[in-house]
C-alpha cells in the first residue's frame, strides 16, 4: 500500500522538522516531576536512546518552567513545555528555552494572555501546539464537531496575532471520535498534526487502541508526529510508536521480526526464542543497519520457508536444527541452541550488503 501523505506546512521543533513530507516524528512525555532535574534528565536520556525524537514535560509551576533550561543542557532532543491554566508558565518556559509550547484551548483562552504567549513564541521562533482534548472542553461540546471548532477558532485567534507557527492535536479517549475529528480537521487546515489517543489505559489495551486510531489516520496520510499514551513506562510508548510506523512502512528502525503464530507442527519453543531475539535486537541495535530488513522466524520447515517469502532473511526450525535462508534461498543449517547467535551474526553481515 502506498500512503500519500497529506500536504502540511513545515514546522521546526528545535532541530526536528515536521510536516511537508518530513519523517513522522516520535514523541513521548517524561513521567517524573519536571522540577527533579536529575530524574527527568535521566529518563529523557533513556527515552532518547530508545528512539524518542521530541519530548514533552509537564510544567505545573514556575520551578518546573525554570528547570527547562538545565534539563535542556543535559539532553539532545527538542523539549516541549505542556502548559495548562496559567499562561505565565508558558512565558517562563519560553524564557527558559522550551522548543515548543503546548496550550490547551480549554483552559488558556483569554485573548490578552494568548497574545502575550504568541508574541513571545514569535520572537523566540518556536511553535505552539493547539492541543484540543475532549476531556477539557470549555466553549464547545465535547464531541467531534466541538473539537474541530475549538481548534479552528484558537488557530484564528493565533493568526489574528500574526502567529502561524502552529501544530494541532485533537485527542479523545474514544478511538472513533479521535479518527473522525482528525479527518474532519485535516480537510480544513494545512497545519501539521500531532496524533494521539488520550487516556488509552494499560500497555495491552493502549497499544491496541493507539494502533487502530493512530494507524487508521496514518494510513489515510494524516499525521506528522505521533505519541502513544500508555499507563506505563515511556519507553513502552516509544516502542509502540515505532511498531505502528514500521507496520505501515512509514519509518524503518532496523530489522523487523516476522514470526509465525506457531501450531502443532512447531519444532521449537518459538515464543521464547522470538522474545530473546527481540531483546537482543533492541539491546544491540547500534551494531545493526537501520535498513528495513524483514527477518522471518518460523516454527517448522514444512511451511516456514514458504511462509517467509516476504522476508529478506530468516530461519525455519526442524527437529534438530534450523534452516537459514536469505533472499528466498537456503544458506545453511544451524543448531537450535546457536540460533540466536547465528541469526544475529548473519543480520550484521546482511545489513552491510
Ligand atoms: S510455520 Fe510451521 S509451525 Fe509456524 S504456524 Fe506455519 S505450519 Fe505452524
Amino acid at each position: 500500500m502506498n500512503i500519500t501523505r497529506r500536504s502540511s506546512k513545515e514546522i521546526k521543533i528545535g532541530n526536528v522538522k515536521i510536516g511537508a513530507g518530513h519523517p513522522i516524528a516520535i514523541q513521548s512525555m517524561a513521567k517524573v516531576d519536571t522540577r527533579n532535574i536529575a530524574a527527568v534528565s535521566s529518563q529523557i536520556k533513556q527515552m532518547q536512546k530508545c528512539g524518542c525524537e521530541v519530548v514533552r514535560v509537564a510544567v505545573k509551576d514556575k520551578d518546573a518552567a525554570c528547570a527547562i533550561r538545565r534539563i535542556k543542557s543535559k539532553i539532545n532532543i527538542p523539549l516541549v513545555a505542556d502548559i495548562h491554566f496559567n499562561y505565565e508558565l508558558a512565558l517562563f518556559s519560553i524564557e527558559n528555552g522550551a522548543d515548543k509550547i503546548r496550550l490547551n484551548p480549554g483552559n488558556i483562552y483569554k485573548k490578552d494572555q494568548v497574545s502575550k504567549i504568541a508574541a513571545m513564541a514569535n520572537k523566540a521562533g518556536i511553535p505552539i501546539r493547539v492541543g484540543v482534548n475532549s476531556g477539557s472542553m470549555r466553549k464547545y461540546s465535547p464531541n467531534v464537531e466541538g473539537m474541530v471548532k475549538s481548534a479552528l477558532s484558537y488557530i484564528n485567534m493565533l493568526e489574528d496575532f500574526g502567529f502561524y507557527n502552529i501544530v494541532v492535536s485533537l485527542k479523545a479517549s474514544s478511538v472513533s471520535e479521535t479518527i473522525e475529528a482528525y479527518r474532519k480537521f485535516a480537510k480544513k487546515s494545512r497545519y501539521p498534526l500531532h496524533l494521539g489517543i488520550t487516556a488509552t489505559g494499560t500497555t495491552e489495551e493502549g497499544r491496541i487502541k493507539s494502533a487502530i486510531g493512530i494507524g487508521a489516520l496514518l494510513a489515510d496520510g494524516i499525521g506528522d508526529t505521533i505519541r502513544v499514551s500508555l499507563t506505563a513506562d515511556p519507553l513502552e510508548e516509544i516502542e509502540a510508536a515505532k511498531e505502528i510506523l514500521k507496520a505501515l512502512n512509514l519509518r524503518s528502525f532496523g530489522p523487523e521480526i516476522i514470526s509465525c503464530p506457531t501450531c502443532g507442527r512447531c519444532e521449537v519453543d518459538l515464543i521464547n526464542m522470538v522474545k530473546k531475539l527481540e531483546g537482543k535486537l533492541s539491546t544491540a541495535s547500534s551494531q545493526l543497519s537501520t535498513r528495513p530488513i524483514k527477518l522471518a522466524v518460523m516454527g517448522c520447515e514444512v511451511n516456514g520457508p514458504g511462509e517467509a517469502r516476504a522476508a529478506d532473511f530468516g530461519i525455519a526450525f526442524g527437529k534438530t536444527s534450523g534452516v537459514l535462508f536469505r533472499d528466498k534461498k537456503i544458506v545453511k543449517r544451524i543448531k537450535k541452541a546457536e540460533a540466536i547467535k547465528e541469526i544475529f551474526k548473519e543480520l550484521k553481515n546482511y545489513g552491510k550488503n
